[in-house]
């Protein structure tokens, strides 16, 4: 650019008469000056009442499609519709430099002519004559801009004068600045890098506005030989065309001598690889859904991807020799549900899979659901954190027994049966519930994946019968540290911001096509239950792993495993940050690695733990107990359950959820544990009408747990129960076997959640007096014989069974059950 047709310098010859060519001079002469006064009436015209020139359309067709962190750092920029890097910038996003130096070397007087530079074009014209060929263009900043996207071959008068027009056109309808920009983001700077801010990031990585003095006049010497000065080719080229810059910007006292000097000795270190691609999958999320956005801001904080990215790789490197291939993160800011980090996959690369973005594939939780099943469950008023849930080895297989008797009564609080993520407990939560209910909860909550016929799911919601995206799930956890209150994630800043109240629209209807108002809990009581439950290190298992890492506090966190060890989650959250992580391999290969407890939790907590040691404000206690919304209710201490006076004998305090109107929410019903029941007061034994005949009798206050706790109760020795006086005829003719374990109708699913655990079912029955020996069948098949004393065990295949005993006297009881495979 620059060297442009300003006439045909052949039209004046060597002379040969005096006169003759003064005469022809004088005439050219006349005749270039009237035909310059009609250009320029024609031109003046036709700027003044010609059509406007579009500047949209001029080069926004085709820019690139940018990506920024929130903090303005750039994340990608997508390439535009010609395959080139095109970022449009405004002139105050520049750096001053790259002004000075541009309007140094381009055009001194942009700010004083109006798109035509007169003086420029007479002094162009005469050199251009003078020395017989075309060596100055005397071209504008606005001249060059209007035309950046024309073909610069075949540059005739017509195209000149077409520039002219245009230039004097756009300064009419444009700013200086408007002009100023439009040109620094489309001059070429080398290759397909279009506009200052590409050729920026290109050459040094940093946007436009962080360029020094060198960097800018070497960039500002680019666009009139772009090819072949460009820095990372012919460095030594597009030096030496720098120091020319930096003489003119000296030359118009732009800088002084010593700026000089020191610009001219730095020099520059090129980047040679090609532009940022930060956050691939989570800018490939962004530019999918909004694909013709020219900048956009995102809510991707840079630092904390970079920390996700590190932590997620050290895990999986760690793993591979273990079969476990990839994973991903996703971390959200609680109070907006901003996305601040999103890994995809280990390696966005590899082409296995690397461009899988794991946050968003559909997997199975394992137990990662149950803080949203209890958390509801509390909302809905059915359960408090201290109610007693029953957790015994009749109604569920795939325990290790001997852990089982080191650790449990059979009977466990709802907040520790949570910690521990118990299966048992969390099937009592889910029945209390029911399971249109909780499915329509999910939804709300954004688990949208949840979409199949709400008949589809069963019990085994609660161990992951079902799939979620991690982001979606993230995103679930972090409705509790915000009280309960549920708010859609965030990818950039055109994703809109939820209103107070904001109730999702577009999965609000429930299979019947039933509106669901829901979106979140209600009360922040029961988000406070869940965290409490989830942060508190004396509820948890011993034998979990134990985060002993400096500066880590008030988190809480559950994870997850997936059926047959392909699945390994956590997610964990505090007061700003939630942080989910999963790991797994695409091809669902399983890993016997893949427990969320022992792979994924390191990774999420550790990544907590840095974000907290960023930031100095995470001190004090929490979750915090809201300071409204709470009673503090009597409870039994046995049961759990609202006190029953006179018939509960110690009492505990809770707290429990107190409705907008004031009134206590529909609470459990009140102990029913306690009963009394009339006892022989020389032996003990219960007494019943037909056998109180001649013996001193009591009453006697004992508690009656439903009969499989009871049973294990038994075994455990702690059941208090008196049996029934054994010289009763009455109660023994009445009596037959009675199957406690499997539960009558009950549903099993295998769990495959606890490490080397066997999937098999207790067969446990009360027996009356006088059976001594007893036989166990499942449809008609021995399944194990023994005494009544014996602890026999069955493992079960998928099906439906009935199972029956029958004891020695003939005398026999059935129930039916069925064994279930998780999906
Ligand atoms: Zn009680
Ligand atoms: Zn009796």
């Amino acid at each position: 650019m620059g060297l442009y047709f300003l006439g045909n310098s052949r039209l004046i010859g060597s002379g040969r008469c005096k006169h003759r060519l003064l005469k022809s001079v004088g005439i050219f002469s006349g005749v270039l000056v009237a035909l310059f006064l009609v250009l320029w009436v024609a031109l003046a015209l036709a700027v003044r009442y010609g059509p406007p020139i579009d500047v949209d359309s001029l080069y926004g067709y085709n820019t690139s499609s940018s990506l920024f962190d929130r903090h303005g750092r750039l994340l990608r920029s997508y390439l535009a519709t010609d395959e080139r890097w095109r970022i449009p910038v405004a002139e105050n996003d520049v750096s001053p430099w790259v002004v000075q130096a541009t309007l140094a070397v381009e055009d001194k007087r942009f700010r004083s002519h109006g798109g035509v530079d007169y003086l420029a074009f007479l002094r162009a014209f005469r050199t251009n004559l003078m020395r017989g060929r075309i060596v100055s263009g005397a071209s504008t900043l606005t001249m060059q801009a209007v035309m950046l996207d024309q073909e610069k071959s075949g540059r005739t008068l017509k195209w000149k004068l077409r520039q002219i027009w245009r230039a004097l056109r756009l300064e009419r309808q444009l700013s200086k600045d408007e002009i100023l920009s439009l040109y620094l983001s489309n001059a070429p700077y080398g290759g397909n890098i279009q506009g200052i801010e590409a050729a920026a990031y290109r050459y040094f990585g940093v946007s436009a506005k962080d360029l020094d003095l060198p960097e800018s006049a070497l960039l500002a010497g680019l666009p009139q030989s772009p090819s072949r000065l460009r820095p990372d080719r012919n460095l030594s080229g597009s030096l030496v065309r720098r120091n020319h810059v930096l003489d003119l910007m000296y030359r118009d006292g732009l800088i002084d001598e010593s700026a000089l000097r020191s610009a001219k000795a730095s020099v520059p270190v090129i980047t040679q690889s090609p532009l940022p691609r930060e956050a691939p999958h989570f800018t490939d999320m962004v530019h999918s859904r909004y694909p013709r956005v020219t900048r956009m801001s995102t809510t991707l904080d840079l630092d904390i991807q970079h920390l996700a990215e590190s932590k997620l790789h050290d895990a999986v490197r760690g793993l591979l020799p273990r079969g476990v291939t990839n994973g991903s993160v996703v971390v959200i800011e609680n109070s907006t549900g901003n996305v601040l980090a999103l890994v995809g996959s280990v390696d966005y690369d590899n082409k296995n899979y690397g461009q899988v973005n794991g946050a968003l594939a559909i997997r199975s939780p394992g137990s990662a659901l149950k803080p949203l099943i209890y958390g509801y469950a509390f909302d809905a008023g059915v359960l408090l954190p201290q109610t007693v849930l029953s957790d015994v080895p009749m109604s569920w297989a795939g325990y290790v027994p001997e852990n089982f008797h080191r650790n449990y009564q059979g009977l466990v609080r709802a907040d520790k049966a949570l910690a521990w993520s118990l299966n048992i407990p969390a099937v009592e939560v889910l029945q209390k519930i029911g399971i249109v209910p909780i499915v329509g909860f999910l939804r709300s909550v954004g688990l949208t994946s949840i979409n199949g016929k709400t008949d589809r799911y069963g019990l085994s919601l609660v161990i992951g019968s079902c799939g979620v995206r991690l982001l979606d799930l993230t995103n679930a956890y972090a409705m509790f540290s915000r009280g309960g209150e549920w708010r859609p994630w965030r990818i950039c800043s055109e994703d809109p911001v939820p209103e107070a109240g904001f109730v999702p629209r577009s999965w609000s209807f429930d299979d019947s096509g039933k509106y669901l108002p829901l979106a979140g809990l209600k009360h922040s009581g029961s988000s406070w239950f869940v965290l409490r439950a989830l942060s508190d290190m004396s509820l948890r298992q011993p034998d979990e792993f134990a985060p002993n890492l400096s500066g880590l506090k008030n988190v809480a966190w559950k994870t997850g495993t997936s059926s047959d060890y392909r699945d390994a989650w956590t997610i964990a959250t505090e007061k700003y940050y939630t942080v989910g992580v999963w790991l797994g391999n695409y091809d669902s290969k399983p890993s016997r690695a893949l427990v969320g407890a022992s792979v994924a939790a390191p990774v999420a907590l550790e990544i907590v733990q840095a974000l907290q040691l960023r930031s100095s404000h995470h001190g004090g206690n929490w979750p915090f107990k809201p300071t409204s919304g709470l009673r503090s209710v009597s409870l039994c201490a046995e049961s759990g359950l609202p006190v029953n006076r006179g018939l509960c004998s110690s009492l505990d305090t809770g707290d429990a959820i107190v409705d907008d109107d004031g009134k206590t929410l529909l609470l459990p019903r009140s102990c029913s544990l306690h009963r009394k029941i009339l006892v022989d007061a020389a032996t003990g034994f219960e007494v019943c009408d037909k056998c109180m005949a001649g013996k001193a009798t009591e009453w006697k206050c004992v508690s009656f747990w439903p009969v499989q706790v009871q049973s294990f109760l038994k075994v455990q020795g702690v059941d208090t129960r008196p049996q029934h006086s054994p010289d009763c005829v009455s109660f023994q003719r009445a009596e037959h076997p009675r199957i406690i374990s499997p539960v009558p109708d009950g549903q099993y699913i295998e769990d495959y959640s606890r490490a080397g655990s066997m999937q098999k079912i207790l067969l446990k029955a009360n027996y009356p007096l006088g059976a001594t020996e007893v036989w166990w069948f499942a449809n008609d098949v021995l399944i194990a014989h023994g005494s009544p004393d014996d602890e026999q065990w069955w493992i079960p295949k998928a099906g439906n069974y009935l199972i029956r005993v029958t004891d020695d006297k003939g005398r026999a009881d059935t129930v039916r059950v069925t064994v279930d495979r998780p999906e």
